[in-house]
């Protein structure tokens, strides 16, 4: 795998320049996506990122052990033993349920615990009800222990839904207002991710929590085309073994699938152990050797793939490019996901620890 830390720093900058003043919270939860937390995190804060969000307490750490200094948000509550990791560490957390806070409150130092109250406006996941959110926002307020940094939401479907999305949005202003009312007030009430800061101007209120588009990746193909973003992971190979084989042949697991005339068949040492679905080849997936495209030549196995190259001149340590662009043309996560029934997310989150990563710098 293959990480341009150009092409997030150039998504970072682009992204902020279309949502300041609103502040720009990178996150890097699940290992950054597959891109690698800590160096995307570095990448993104060089590139003018004021915050960092994580899913796991376990997953601020690592970047707390790397030396990240940034402000960190904790987007899942976490369970009430980490409470004091939570101190430790600097970490911000969310919180929306009773325990946690108390569990944070005996815990809490000398200066006041900054945590970030979760108000569900109709994710239905995590998040408290707006009474029971208020009843938080009254604890912490009153115990000079904590403090009410952030009072947020997260939208559901902020990539197709608009009167939803606008539900949401409205639904988090009057929890607001009522806590204004009370004399409650956080420093930065958030609630976009990638599409809606994008598409929700209203949206970006004093932070935004953009994953998917700092590594390149859109939520829909139409989310604002004027801000330009660069895929920042390829994964790629290299052809190991070549063979020709007469028509007729079926190589591989299975023998799914008949070559239609004698062909040369190229073997790359990648598989599905390493993040390649097994599904791909059947479903018609490409890969891209000397800049042209060519089809499985059968079953995806653990470690190796099998490609059809016909009869062009391919040679063992040509590169091979599964994912991203080689030359002129480009494999998207979203040419998966669309084969697969899923979405880009779940692409490039499913590479594995065997995969080694090489982070290179591309420039503009
Ligand atoms: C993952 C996540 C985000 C980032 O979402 P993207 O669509 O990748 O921008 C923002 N907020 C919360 C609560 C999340 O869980």
């Amino acid at each position: 795998m293959e990480i341009d830390l150009d092409a997030v720093a150039a998504n970072v900058a682009a992204l902020r320049a279309a949502v300041v003043p609103a502040r720009f919270c990178a996150v890097v939860k699940a290992d950054g996506y597959g891109h690698g937390d800590v160096p995307v995190a570095e990448a993104a804060l060089a590139a003018g990122a004021d915050w960092l969000a994580v899913a796991l307490v376990e997953e601020g750490v690592r970047l707390r052990e790397a030396g990240i200094e940034a402000p960190i948000l904790v987007l899942s509550e976490p369970a009430n033993g980490d409470a004091s990791a939570i101190v430790t560490w600097r970490l911000r957390p969310a919180v929306y349920t009773m325990p946690f806070v108390e569990a944070l409150a005996a815990v809490a130092g000398p200066s006041p615990l900054p945590v970030h109250v979760k108000v569900n406006t109709g994710m239905h996941r995590v998040g408290a009800e707006p009474a029971e959110a208020m009843e938080l926002l009254r604890l912490v307020s009153a115990d000079p222990a904590l403090h009410v940094e952030g009072i947020w939401t997260h939208f559901a479907v902020a990539e197709e839904d608009p009167d939803f999305t606008r539900s949401q949005i409205a639904a988090l202003e009057c929890f607001e207002e009522a806590a204004a009312a009370e004399g409650i007030r956080a420093d930065l009430v958030h609630a976009a991710n990638t599409a809606g800061a994008l598409r929700y101007p209203e949206a970006r209120r004093d932070l935004v929590r953009v994953g998917l588009g700092i590594y390149g990746l859109r939520p829909t193909p139409t989310t604002a085309p004027l801000v330009p973003l660069r895929p920042a992971m390829r994964v790629v190979s290299a052809v190991s073994y070549i063979r020709r084989l007469p028509a007729g042949e079926r190589p591989s697991y299975g023998r799914r699938r008949a070559l239609g005339r004698d062909a040369t068949v190229a073997t790359v040492p990648i598989g599905y152990a390493d993040g390649v679905p097994r599904r791909l080849a059947q479903l018609g997936a490409e890969v891209l050797i000397r800049g042209r495209r060519y089809p499985h030549a059968g079953t995806v196995t653990m470690d190796q793939i099998v490609v059809d190259v016909g009869d062009d001149p391919v040679a063992v340590g040509d590169e091979v490019v599964l994912l991203g662009a080689q030359d002129e043309d480009t494999v998207t996560a979203d040419e998966w996901a669309h084969l697969l029934d899923t979405i880009n997310y779940e692409i490039v989150c499913n590479f594995g620890p065997r995969l080694p990563r090489r982070y290179v710098r591309s420039a503009p």
